[in-house]
C-alpha cells in the first residue's frame, strides 16, 4: 500500500468502527494499478455525510448536497463521499437528484469509465464489478454501462474519456467512440470552463498525438470555442511529437499552430473563459516565441518576459524542431542590468526638475525610452550617468 493509502487508513478504520462501509475508490486506485504516482487519495462510504460528521471532530462541509464532507487529518484533508447514484439527468450535465444508496457496487456504476470504477479495501484489495482491471491491462478507455445513456447523462464524460486516451496513452473502447462520435454535440450544454480543465489535461497528456487525433475524428473539437473551422491546423497540430509540461505552453503551442496574431489569440482565449492573468502571459509568451522563431533572445523581450517564460518559449523552440540555448537565456537574464521599472535610478520628479518641464505624457515616454537605454547598455543605471545621458540627449534635440 501507498503511504499515500497508509496514511488514511484510520480514517477508513473509524468508519468501519461505526459500522459503515468505507473503500478508497477513483483515480488513485488507477493510478496504483498503474505504478503512477497518485494524486488525491478519495474515500467512498456508506455512511451518510451527517454519520461521517460524528464520527470525525474536523470536517468541512464542501459539497454536502452531493454527499461530500472533506475530514481533517493529521494535517491531511480528505474527501469523504457518501455513495451515490443520480437521477433523472434533464440538461445533459449535473443530476437533478443525488440519492444516496448503501451499496458500493451501485455508487461504483455511475462512474464513467471502467478504470474510473474500481475500489480498494483497508486490505488493498480490489473491488472491480466493471472489468476495470482487465481495460487497464488492454489499456482501454470505456464507459460504464451504455456509452451512449452515460453521455447522454453526462456529456463532460466525452471530453474526459477523450482527456485519459491522451493521459495514459491508452486507446478508447470502439463502441464507446462510436457513441461520442454520434452525439458529440451534448458537448454544447457543458460550461466551457469544465471543458477547458480536461482540454488541457488532453494538450499535457503524453499520449498527446493519440488524444487529439480522436478529439479531431470524434468531432468533439468542433464544440470547442474557435477551433470549429481549423481541423486542418489541429491535425498538424497532433503531429507535433514533444512532451507539454504546462498550460502556458499548451495555449501558446496550439495559438502557433492556430497561426493566431496575439490580437486574435485574446479573442480565442476569452472564448476559453481565460482569466486575465493567463491570456497577458499566453500573449507575452506568444510574441516571444514568435520573436525567437526569427532570432535569438534580445534583452528587451526578456525583460518583458521574465525569465520563466522565456525559458518556456526555448521549450517550445525546441519542440518545434530548433535549436534550444537554455544557458545563453538563463546567463543574458543574469546580466539584465534592471529587471522592472523600479529599479531604475531615475523618476519623474527628477526628470521634471532637470528639464524644467511641467509633467505631461513626455514623461512617460521619456521614462521607457530611458528604460530601454538601459536594457540595451547605452547608459549605465546610476543617477549621475542618466541625468547626464538625459541633458546631453536633450540639448542635442533641441
Ligand atoms: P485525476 O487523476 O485527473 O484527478 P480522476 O479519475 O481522479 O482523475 P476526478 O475528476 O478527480 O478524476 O474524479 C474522481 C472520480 O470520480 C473518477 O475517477 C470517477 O470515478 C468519478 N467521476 C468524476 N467525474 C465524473 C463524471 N463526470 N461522471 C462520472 N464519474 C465521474
Ligand atoms: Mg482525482
Amino acid at each position: 500500500l501507498d503511504h499515500q493509502f497508509k496514511q488514511a487508513l484510520p480514517i477508513i478504520d473509524k468508519i468501519e468502527e461505526a459500522g459503515y462501509e468505507a473503500y478508497f475508490v477513483g483515480g488513485s486506485v488507477r493510478d496504483t494499478l498503474l505504478n503512477k504516482p497518485i494524486n488525491d487519495v478519495d474515500i467512498a462510504t456508506s455512511a451518510k455525510p451527517n454519520e461521517i460528521k460524528k464520527i470525525f471532530q474536523k470536517t468541512v462541509d464542501i459539497g454536502i448536497e452531493h454527499g461530500t464532507v472533506m475530514v481533517l487529518w493529521k494535517d491531511e484533508t480528505y474527501e469523504i463521499t457518501t455513495f451515490r447514484t443520480e437521477s433523472t439527468y434533464q440538461d445533459f450535465r449535473r443530476p437533478d437528484n443525488v440519492e444516496f444508496v448503501r451499496s458500493l457496487k451501485e455508487d461504483l456504476k455511475r462512474r464513467d469509465f471502467t478504470i474510473n470504477a474500481l475500489a480498494m479495501n483497508r486490505n488493498g484489495e480490489i473491488i472491480d464489478y466493471f472489468n476495470g482491471q482487465k481495460d487497464i491491462e488492454k489499456k482501454l478507455i470505456q464507459a460504464v454501462g451504455i456509452p451512449e445513456e452515460r453521455f447522454f447523462e453526462d456529456a463532460l464524460r466525452m471530453m474526459r474519456g477523450v482527456r485519459f486516451v491522451s493521459q495514459l496513452n491508452f486507446d478508447m473502447e470502439t463502441e464507446t467512440e462510436r457513441a461520442i462520435q454520434k452525439h458529440h454535440a451534448l458537448l454544447e450544454k457543458i460550461a466551457v470552463e469544465r471543458i477547458q480543465v480536461e482540454f488541457l489535461k488532453l494538450l499535457q497528456g503524453s499520449g498527446r498525438q493519440k488524444g487529439l487525433e480522436l478529439f479531431i475524428q470524434t468531432n468533439l473539437y468542433s464544440y470547442c470555442p474557435g477551433l470549429n473551422k481549423h481541423k486542418s491546423e489541429l491535425k498538424n497540430f497532433a503531429q507535433l511529437d514533444c512532451s507539454i509540461d504546462n498550460s502556458l505552453i499548451a495555449w501558446t503551442l496550439l495559438l502557433h499552430f492556430l497561426k493566431k496574431t496575439t490580437d486574435e489569440a485574446e479573442a480565442f482565449l476569452r472564448g476559453w473563459k481565460c482569466s486575465k492573468k493567463e491570456m497577458t502571459q499566453v500573449k507575452l509568451a506568444l510574441f516571444a516565441l514568435n520573436h525567437r522563431l526569427k532570432k535569438p533572445f534580445d534583452r528587451q523581450v526578456l525583460y518583458q518576459t521574465g525569465l520563466e517564460i522565456a525559458l518556456d518559449v526555448e521549450t517550445m523552440i525546441g519542440c518545434l524542431g530548433f535549436a534550444v540555448d537554455v544557458e545563453a537565456v538563463k546567463k543574458m537574464y543574469e546580466e539584465l542590468p534592471i529587471y522592472t521599472k523600479n529599479e531604475m535610478k531615475i523618476n519623474g520628479n527628477d526628470l521634471q526638475t532637470v528639464l524644467n518641464q511641467k509633467p505631461g505624457k513626455w514623461l512617460g515616454e521619456l521614462m521607457t525610452e530611458i528604460e530601454s537605454a538601459i536594457l540595451k547598455n547605452e547608459v549605465s543605471n546610476e543617477s549621475q550617468e542618466l541625468l547626464k545621458w538625459v541633458t546631453n540627449r536633450y540639448k542635442l534635440e533641441d
